[in-house]
C-alpha cells in the first residue's frame, strides 16, 4: 500500500501541503469558514485516514487531492492511503464497479479469492492504517475491514450509483459493508437493501482552487487551448459543445456522437458547431482503452468531432474547455455524482445531462441546464440546439448553474459534514449528522456495532462459506 508520504505515483507528483482554508473566503464566505473553524478547533491534530485505489485519475482521485490539503490546513491530520493491485485486481474490482452500476458481467470465484481477497490481504499485511476517523473509498479496498489492520471510527464511502446493483455483487459486498460503522452514499438513493449499519447522504464537491476550476477570461483560455486547437484544426470561434470524461462504458459517449450528427441536421447554414471530446483513463480502470477505440470508431469520418485521451497539461486544458463551450454534454447512463459537471457548471457553461443518479441532482431542468434520457439523442441534440439558439436562455442557465455549485457543491460544503460525522462519532457532538439515512434505534446500532457476527473473520472462512453458497445465489 502506497501512501502519502510516498508522494511520488506513477511518476506524477501529488501535492497535499495544507492550504490556507482562508483562500476560500470569496467562494463561501467568512461565516462558513469560521464554523468550519469552529467544529475543527477539537479535531486539532486528530488522525482522518483515507485509503481509495489511486492517487490519480477518475473523481475520488481528483476530490481527495483536494480534501486532504483542505482538512490539513484546518489542522486534521488528513492522510491518505492508495492500495495497490495487480492488473488481475483491477480487472475484477472494474467487474464490481460494473455489476453495482447494474451490468452484468461474469465473476468468478477465483477471481474473488485470488484477484480480490488475497490482493487486500497482501495490503494490509505490513501496513496498519490508523486514524480517529477512516474513510475507505469504493469497492476496490472495502474488504480491509476484515483483516484487523485498520483502527478507528471506519466508514465505507459509495461513490457508485448503487441503486440497480446486481443482487449478486451487493450480497457478497453486504458483510463487509455491515462490518464497517457507517455508509456514506452520494444519495439516498443509492442505499440497498439491507445494510445494518448508520447510513449518511453527503454529496461530492469540486475545489474551486484547483487549476481546473479557476476562472478564465474567455482569452486567457484560448490562449491555453491555442496549441491543441492549432495542431487539430479547430476554429475556436465555432461553437464548441465539449465533452469530458472516462472512456467508460457508463459514460455513453456514443450517445453524445449520436446527438451531435443529429443536431448538425438540424441547425440552420452558416451554425457550424464543433464537438470536443476530452477523455482519459484511470489507472485502476483496464477498460480505458478499449472504450476509447469504440468511440474513435463511432466518431470517424466526421470532421468537426474531435476526440483526445489523456491530455497534456490536463487540468488547465479541462478549465479553459469548459470556460468557452457554449454547451457541455454528460449523458451517463450511472452516474454516482459526475464531478465534471459541477465543473462545467462551475464555469457558467450550461450542461445538458442524463436523468440518472447524481447529474439529476446537480442540473435541474429549465433552470441551470437540461436534463433527457440517457438514451434519448432527440431529446439531448433539442437540448443542445436550444442552448446553441437562444443567447438569453444560455446566459440565465449559465448564472444559475453558478449559483448552484455555490451553494451546495464546493469543497467547504463536503468537509464541513465530514467534520460533522468526525466530532460524532468521536463523541464530541451528541446529536446526530443532519444527513443521517436511516433512522436505527440507539440498540439498533449497538447490536449493529458490537453484535456483528454476520460473517467470519478471517479470508480462509470467508472463502470457506463463499464456496458452499456462491452458487446459490442469485445473479
Ligand atoms: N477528467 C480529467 N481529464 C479527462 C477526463 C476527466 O481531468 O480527460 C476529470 C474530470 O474533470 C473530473 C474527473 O476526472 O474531475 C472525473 O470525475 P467524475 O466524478 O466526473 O467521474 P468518474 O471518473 O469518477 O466516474
Amino acid at each position: 500500500m502506497f501512501d502519502d508520504r510516498s508522494r511520488k505515483y506513477h511518476n506524477q507528483y501529488v501535492p497535499l501541503k495544507p492550504v490556507d482554508v482562508d483562500l476560500y473566503k470569496p467562494f463561501v464566505g467568512a461565516e462558513f469558514l469560521d464554523d468550519l473553524k469552529f467544529l475543527a478547533e477539537p479535531l486539532e491534530k486528530k488522525v482522518w485516514a483515507n485509503v481509495n485505489s489511486t492517487f490519480i485519475g477518475g473523481g475520488v482521485a481528483e476530490m481527495l487531492q483536494g480534501v486532504v490539503p483542505f482538512a490539513r490546513g484546518l489542522g486534521i491530520e488528513a492522510r491518505w492511503f492508495v492500495i495497490e493491485g495487480s492488473e488481475e485486481f483491477f480487472t475484477v474490482t472494474k467487474k464490481f464497479h460494473n455489476l453495482l452500476q447494474g451490468v452484468d458481467q461474469d465473476i468468478t470465484l477465483r477471481e474473488i479469492f485470488h484477484a480480490y481477497l488475497d490482493t487486500i490481504d497482501e495490503n494490509t499485511r505490513d501496513v496498519k492504517v490508523v486514524g480517529h476517523m477512516v474513510t475507505i473509498h469504493d469497492p476496490q479496498p472495502a474488504a480491509i475491514i476484515m483483516n484487523g489492520n485498520v483502527y478507528g471510527h471506519i466508514f465505507w464511502r459509495c461513490h457508485i450509483d448503487t441503486s440497480a446493483a446486481s443482487r449478486r455483487i451487493w450480497r457478497f459486498l453486504l458483510p463487509y459493508i455491515n462490518q464497517f460503522e457507517g455508509a456514506i452514499f452520494s444519495s439516498s438513493e443509492f442505499i440497498r437493501e439491507n445494510v445494518q449499519v448508520p447510513t449518511y447522504e453527503i454529496s461530492p464537491s469540486i475545489d474551486p482552487l484547483r487549476t481546473k476550476n479557476k476562472h478564465r477570461t474567455r482569452k486567457e483560455a484560448l490562449k491555453v487551448l491555442g496549441k491543441l486547437f492549432d495542431e487539430s484544426n479547430i476554429d475556436p470561434d465555432r461553437p464548441i459543445i465539449a465533452a469530458v470524461s472516462r472512456y467508460d462504458i457508463h459514460k455513453n459517449q456514443k450517445a453524445i456522437i449520436s446527438a451531435f450528427k443529429l443536431l448538425k441536421k438540424n441547425l440552420p447554414k452558416g451554425t457550424a458547431p464543433v464537438l470536443v471530446m476530452v477523455g482519459n483513463s484511470a489507472s485502476d480502470d483496464p477498460e480505458g482503452m478499449m472504450v476509447y477505440k469504440e468511440i474513435k470508431k463511432a466518431a470517424d469520418g466526421e470532421k468537426d468531432i474531435h476526440l483526445f485521451l489523456n491530455v497534456e497539461n490536463n487540468d488547465e486544458i479541462i478549465g479553459s474547455l469548459l470556460a468557452i463551450a457554449e454547451c457541455f454534454v454528460h449523458v451517463s447512463t450511472k452516474e454516482g455524482f459526475g464531478l465534471v459537471v459541477s465543473e462545467a457548471m462551475w464555469q457558467g457553461t450550461p450542461v445538458v445531462g442524463s436523468k440518472v443518479g447524481g447529474i439529476k441532482m446537480q442540473v435541474v431542468n429549465g433552470h441551470n441546464g437540461f436534463v433527457v434520457e440517457p438514451y434519448a439523442i432527440e431529446d439531448m441534440a433539442r437540448a443542445m440546439k436550444s442552448i446553441l439558439e437562444d443567447e438569453q436562455l444560455k446566459h440565465t442557465l449559465s448564472k444559475n448553474a453558478m449559483q448552484t455549485v455555490r451553494q451546495h457543491y464546493l469543497l467547504p460544503h463536503m468537509v464541513y459534514k465530514h467534520l460533522l460525522l468526525m466530532r460524532y462519532c468521536m463523541e464530541i457532538d451528541n446529536k446526530v449528522p443532519p444527513f443521517r439515512v436511516n433512522k436505527l434505534t440507539y440498540s439498533e446500532i449497538t447490536e449493529a456495532l458490537y453484535g456483528r457476527t454476520v460473517w467470519p473473520f478471517s479470508t480462509d472462512d470467508l472463502k470457506k462459506r463463499l464456496e458452499t453458497i456462491w452458487e446459490g445465489l442469485e445473479k
